[in-house]
């Protein structure tokens, strides 16, 4: 209920918005759109008939004015006018689809795009082999005629820009097809919740996607058991991004901002970047990422992470899922990051004495053919980043004293050594005066939604 807010909310930004879900019965019967976003700046009230009278289908939605300032309304009411008469559309591709049945969803009845999509050779055309999962947006005209058709491409929530196959028409009223990339706008969307049972559930209750719960339980990972410290009545406000192309939404990005207040702690996290730095700080500037040692012993890399490698015993094909790095024996070996071991084990036929730590945010480390264990290193132990747990060996399958080392984020092994700009350092200086003023917007949105939510609440906790 509480994440309608943010519809209505706009971060340092000064914008109008003019919000109008149109819908046309289709099989989805879904179509989203629009907020169009125009920024400028002093206070102005306009009042949504001066162009209700523009289109006279259109329906009477409210205008939100947050700020305001010179505008030249001319301008806008044209832009408008201009849109007011296409459909917008969005379906995603699912199992078993076909191109007819998306068409269908979409609204399109248009012979001609539907004879050109089938005319588009080989690879490129994304309707010759449907990927599960893919969002489709279009633009039509009321008659279902195709002005533009998407096909997004898939992102992560740390991508800067967004890959798409494009059908349009040109000059003519023909139509023509391309690959394109793209940046886009990411609109900050707050959000707040209380638990009631967990997280997932509060997260849905607060209309949050799991693409952000997911990044919301690496932030509180670091610094919270998620299965034992988060309790009934803990609350939480988030600010991530809604990312857009053109007005439509294309999905989540980043989480920008957690505050989380349990019954002793609170935890808050904001994403920062800087020059040459970026990643998540509380608000002292404090970085509190997860990070690890690049290396976790003194020594040089004789295997790198490599997908097709020749095992050097067995001569196989074999991916080698770690990096190698060469020392003498009995160097010493530190732990990556901060963590618990979850694995201490001799294996003859492989990785000789080997063990795995287990860190917050979904990432296990692990390393192989060690001579020996550092003394009180058991399953269960609770280890810093830096601390000593063993000495480089030969152990199980190697040809030389070294240590193989894992690193894996959910499961799938990544590549340590691959350069990354968060550095765990926190923020000093300038970076820490640049940070303060960039994350004040969101602490008082913030701040407004608990205040919001505190009232939502108590009615009900009295209630019972
Ligand atoms: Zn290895």
């Amino acid at each position: 209920m509480l994440s309608a807010l943010g519809d209505l909310f706009s971060s340092s930004e000064l914008r109008v918005r003019t919000k109008r879900d149109r819908k046309v019965n289709t099989a989805a019967g879904k179509l989203t759109k629009i907020f169009k976003s125009v920024t400028f700046a002093a206070a102005l009230v306009l009042p949504f008939a001066s162009f209700n009278s523009l289109h006279a289908a259109e329906e009477k939605t409210p205008v939100i004015m947050e700020k305001a300032g010179e505008i030249d309304l001319s301008v806008l009411i044209q832009q408008w006018a201009s849109e007011m008469d296409d459909v917008y559309a969005e379906t995603h591709i699912e199992p078993k689809d076909t191109s007819k049945k998306i068409f269908e969803r979409l609204g399109i009845q248009d012979k001609a795009f539907t004879r050109y999509v089938t005319t588009i050779k080989g690879k490129e055309n994304p309707f010759a082999r449907l990927s599960r999962g893919r969002l489709i947006q279009a633009r039509l005209t009321t008659g279902g005629e195709v002005i533009s058709l998407r096909v997004f491409r898939p992102i992560d929530s740390q991508s800067k820009d967004i890959s798409f196959f494009e059908v349009s028409k040109n000059k003519d009223g023909k139509f023509m097809h391309a690959e394109k990339t793209s940046g886009f706008d990411a609109l900050p969307i707050a959000a707040s919740g209380v638990i009631t049972s967990n997280l997932d559930k509060a997260a849905v209750e607060a209309n949050i996607p799991a693409g952000v719960l997911k990044q919301i339980k690496d932030r509180l990972s670091t610094e919270l058991n998620l299965s034992k410290d988060v309790s009934k009545g803990d609350t939480f406000s988030v600010i991530y991004e809604r990312r857009q192309l053109d007005g439509a939404d294309i999905g989540t990005g980043k989480l920008l901002a957690i505050e989380y207040y349990a019954k002793n702690k609170t935890i808050e996290s904001y994403w920062y970047e800087g020059e040459g730095i970026e990643g998540y700080y509380d608000s002292e500037g404090k970085n509190n990422d997860v990070t690890f040692l690049r290396m976790p012993c003194e020594a040089r890399v004789t295997s790198t992470f490599n997908r097709v490698r020749r095992h050097p015993v067995t001569g196989r094909l074999r991916p080698h899922w770690g990096v190698d790095l060469g020392a003498p024996k009995g160097t010493p070996i530190y732990a990556a990051s901060d963590g618990t071991v979850t694995t201490k084990r001799y294996q003859r036929r492989g990785y000789g004495y080997w063990l795995e730590i287990s860190h917050s945010s979904g990432y296990t480390s692990l390393y192989a053919h060690m001579s020996k264990y550092a003394p009180g290193i058991e399953p269960g132990t609770k280890v810093k980043k830096g601390q000593l747990i063993g000495y480089v060996g030969a152990t199980g399958m190697a040809t030389g004293p070294h240590l193989h080392y894992e690193l894996k984020k959910d499961g799938q092994q990544v590549n340590p050594l691959i350069a990354d700009l968060r550095t765990g350092e926190n923020l000093r200086d300038e970076a820490a005066e640049d940070f303060k003023v960039a994350i004040a917007p969101m602490r008082r949105q913030i701040a407004m939604l608990s205040r919001i939510q505190l009232a939502q609440n108590q009615p009900r906790t009295a209630a019972h």
